[in-house]
């Protein structure tokens, strides 16, 4: 720091990680970013920034980041000027509508990118393409919690906020590991238990917070629902239920007590393979200490039951009067940093802005777009690559994802992706997919480059600010997607003169966020939807006063399935996959930073009996062979996991860990089953 000098300026913005949304200082010196500090008033990161929110910004002076365009001509990338790459990318998408019409295009919009960027992809999508086909990461990730939490409570985000965390008089972690990929909410809960609050953590690993639990659940992978369900059964048989909450506002709780009555915690725990009494304990302390708040991540998410386990999740809460208070609520910990947002600006293949049903929502986007968008529902991430494998799907924009890393079952991805004719791909860096299938490569401005809004895992809307400006000739997203509609004769709908205006239509869509203009958020700070007015103060808890279809909610009966990925003699350890604190998803961002030095490969954590009995020490190299293909890490032999269940970070290439993860898929929403894979092991 002595050597480079101070920064000359200082500019506020957010983290572009994790779903926290942790306000951050970047300083720029020399036109480079040079430093990060985090923001003492800011009400979610409180002064406290992760280690990737400090030292991850690296990635934007990266040597190898793309900032001119390029197309692909008979296998080898060439340099293009923005005009022809972009009469490139046009005249692939208008080719593939005259073949197939709108099913054949479709676009895959990023969840690292701003609201008003994913407003406007999902508009491209509906109008310059005519398809419905339009989805975001929050698929393979989050989907589930907005199906589970839509269908039970009518709103498919986070019940409360993160500041309730110090109001809660126990705290239950399902499925989740904030201390490594949520660090900032993981210290405000590690704070609570320290100061003596409660605290029951659902994970076959044991994380650090496994570690300070009151009661730690380790269930075998695949066995949520049982749990939870058991969970219900001993609130329910032991009269620990608020039946003054039930009777008020909600319906079918006899159905539903009759649905769980099988369930009693030895039924449970023999599938899950933990103690009856442990449940017990759980679901009484969950029940007796008020307000309880719980918060989810994609060990509830990511399974064939993925929504079925969310909506579980949501019954206990029910049952125990934990909605519409402070402290209490279900809260989904959500992945990207705005994957909120591109789901809820309509980046989704059935929903509208504001995560609205597409035949309720259509007549006010017709009115303010004045277009009518395309019928749906339209195929979801998944589906649009299986369309591509079967001929049906043959371009796509991809702007900010990289699904043939970060899709399961990649050796199948691969071979689909390969039926594309046209794949052009908005980034900053050549990702696995453009490198293997793209055809147009557009560069895209990074998170510090551009003005615009993230929304947090808590409804928090909060400014993003231009640090330093776009490198080279990388242009933002939203530049991008207004020159292409130009080219396919649609730029009437995308001339807007800043990212503001962007924000203005959408607020007219959506009546939660018509009280937040860039200007107030500039003037006040974050503010959590819904605030339908601009006197209005935002909506820390939601469901204090009814729902939103009305004053009850009702219970869902659920059957558990179990997943056919169920170890046997030939495959006989059930593999489970989840980032570490250093890196971010692909790490496509994380690895061109200083946080490689910290994490410098993927491991694979393996029990130290698993490890013995295959000869396997700290380091070796061992292959990992599930039904669908294999990859090799090093070993990492540490108790944190139980026998049979190793555990794979999947950051890199070089690993390539979704090669083996199977094409299982959450019933509802099509989220991959990525936290369930029967594998075999051998020394590599
Ligand atoms: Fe960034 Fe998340 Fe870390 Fe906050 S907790 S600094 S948002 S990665």
């Amino acid at each position: 720091r002595l050597a480079q000098g101070l920064p000359d300026r200082w500019i506020r913005t957010i983290c572009p990680y994790c779903g926290t949304g942790c306000e951050v200082d970047m300083g720029v010196k020399g036109g480079r970013i040079t430093e990060a500090r985090p923001v003492l008033s800011s009400p979610v990161s409180q002064g406290h920034l992760c280690v990737k929110g400090r030292y991850g910004f690296g990635f934007n002076d990266a040597p190898d980041r793309i900032t001119e365009p390029m197309i692909r001509r008979n296998g080898v990338w060439e340099a293009a000027t923005w005009e022809e790459a972009l009469a490139a990318a046009a005249a692939a998408l208008r080719q593939a509508l005259s073949v197939g019409g709108p099913d054949a295009v479709g676009v895959l919009a990023s969840s690292r990118a701003t609201n008003e960027e994913n407003y406007l992809a999902q508009k491209f999508a509906r109008l310059a393409l005519g398809t419905p086909h339009v989805d975001c990461c929050a698929r393979v990730c989050h989907a589930p919690s907005a199906a589970g939490l839509g269908q039970t409570f009518g709103t498919g985000a986070a019940t409360n906020g993160y500041a309730d965390i110090e109001r809660a008089a126990l705290l239950m972690v399902v499925g989740a590991n904030p201390t490594e990929n949520h660090p900032i909410v993981g210290a405000r809960i590690r704070q609570r238990v320290r100061a003596g609050v409660p605290l029951i953590v659902v994970d076959p690993r044991r994380t650090e917070l496994a570690e300070l639990a009151t009661v730690h659940l380790a269930p075998r992978p695949g066995t949520n629902l049982p749990l939870l369900q058991a969970m219900a059964q001993v609130i329910l048989g032991e009269g620990l239920a608020d039946g003054a909450f039930l009777a008020a506002r909600t319906e079918g709780i006899e159905a539903f007590a009759a649905s769980v009555q099988a369930w009693t915690p030895e039924r449970a725990a023999d599938l899950c393979g933990i103690e009856a009494e442990d449940i017990r304990r759980a679901a009484r302390l969950y029940a007796t200490l008020r307000p309880a708040m719980a918060f989810h991540g994609l060990g509830l998410t990511e399974h064939r039951q993925g929504t079925d386990g969310v909506t579980a999740l949501a019954h206990l809460a029910l049952l125990t009067g934990n909605v519409g208070l402070p402290g209490s609520g279900v809260n989904p910990l959500r992945g990207q940093n705005n994957v909120q947002g591109s789901a809820q600006m309509g980046c989704e293949p059935s929903r509208l802005t504001g995560y609205q049903k597409l035949a309720e929502a259509r007549e006010i986007h017709a009115q303010v777009w004045g277009a009518e968008p395309p019928q749906g529902p339209g195929l979801n991430a998944l589906e649009m690559i299986d369309a591509a494998g079967e001929g049906r799907m043959k371009a796509l924009l991809v702007i900010g994802y990289d699904p043939l890393l970060s899709h399961p079952n990649a050796l199948e991805t691969a071979e689909n992706l390969n039926g594309l004719e046209a794949l052009i791909v908005v980034d900053l860096f050549l990702t696995e997919t453009a490198r293997a299938f793209g055809t147009v490569f557009l560069p895209a401005a990074s998170p510090f480059e551009k003005e615009g809004t993230y929304m947090n895992g808590e409804r928090r809307v909060q400014r993003v600010r231009q640090v330093v400006p776009p490198r080279g000739g990388s242009r933002t997203d939203g530049t991008i997607l207004s020159q292409l509609a130009e080219r396919l004769g649609a730029g009437s709908h995308f001339r807007f003169p800043d990212a503001a205006a962007v924000w203005d239509e959408a607020r007219r869509t959506w009546p939660a966020i018509a009280g937040i203009s860039h200007a107030r958020l500039d003037r006040e700070g974050g503010v959590q939807w819904p605030c339908p007015t601009e006197g209005h103060p935002g909506t820390p808890v939601l469901h204090a006063e009814g729902f939103p279809r009305g004053e009850r909610v009702r219970f869902r009966p659920l059957a558990w399935q179990p997943s056919p990925e169920a170890p046997d003699a030939e495959y006989p350890f059930l593999l489970n996959t989840g980032r570490n604190l250093f890196h971010f998803n692909a790490a496509t961002m994380t690895r061109r930073t200083r946080l490689r030095e910290l994490a410098a490969e993927d491991l694979l954590e393996i029990h130290p009996a698993d490890a013995e009995g295959l000869a396997l020490t700290e380091g070796d190299p061992v292959r990992v062979e599930s039904r669908h293909g294999a990859f090799i890490l090093r070993a990492h032999p540490t108790d944190r996991v139980r026998p049979g269940e190793p555990f794979a970070t999947f950051h890199s290439a070089a690993a390539f860990v979704n090669r083996a993860t199977g094409p299982g898929r959450d019933a509802v929403t099509g989220t991959p089953e990525y936290k369930v894979t029967a594998v075999r092991l051998q020394k590599g």
